[in-house]
């Protein structure tokens, strides 16, 4: 049985709250006690905030660039927080991320805010970890003019943490390199400078 809450019109999909409501019921809680009565909306609410990404174009953040005296050498951003939702349990992770790239010789570059915003059109979506890392590099190679992208995130997932094998503070560390980062060499002088990858944890 679906309940109809008083809500507030138009923020959320009815449907949808109907749905949480009868997972409430399922569960044997009265989706209409004072304590749950607006769980539905402000949990549809956090969701779209959480998915904001799927309406967002890589190649329009990428695409405004401008020269620099010189180029052809590596641009990288460290320490970028992240928080993205496991498409396999629906449940959040967050971590810091690491994105660089080389732009051709003579080629433009992007905007310092760029980088994490670029990563945020990925992470703000249902997502596997390894995926938005190979999202990112995928996006740098497609629509800027590089010789090179590479991509490290690290983060704690929900999911391993408070569930199932239940390890909080475990970290998954993922990479994605492209181009000349896919040289084990160039890749070694990249993390070396960044203060290797523990510096990603
Ligand atoms: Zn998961």
């Amino acid at each position: 049985m679906a309940f109809r809450l008083a809500g507030q019109p138009g923020t959320v999909n009815d449907h949808f709250r109907d749905a949480l409501c009868d997972v409430f019921t399922g569960m044997g809680l009265d989706p209409l006690s004072p304590s749950l009565v607006g769980t539905p909306d402000r949990f549809l609410r956090a969701l779209a905030e959480f998915t904001g990404g799927y309406d967002l174009d890589p190649g329009e953040i990428l695409g405004r660039t401008f020269p620099v005296e010189r180029s052809g050498y590596p641009i990288s951003v460290t320490n970028i927080p992240f928080t993205s939702v496991c498409e396999h349990h629906l449940l959040p992770f967050s971590g810091l991320a690491m994105i660089s790239y080389i732009p051709s010789e003579g080629a433009e570059v992007v905007g310092l805010s760029k980088l994490p915003r670029l990563l945020d059109i990925y992470a703000r979506r249902l997502q596997t970890q390894e995926q938005i890392t190979k999202q990112v590099t995928t996006a740098l190679d497609k629509h800027l003019d590089i010789d090179g992208a590479a991509c490290i995130l690290g983060s704690e997932h929900g999911c391993l943490a408070n569930r199932g094998a239940r390890k909080p503070g475990a970290m998954m560390v993922t990479g994605s390199f492209t181009g000349v980062y896919e040289n084990p060499e160039v890749r070694r002088d990249l993390l070396a400078m960044l203060g290797g990858p523990s510096a990603y944890r």
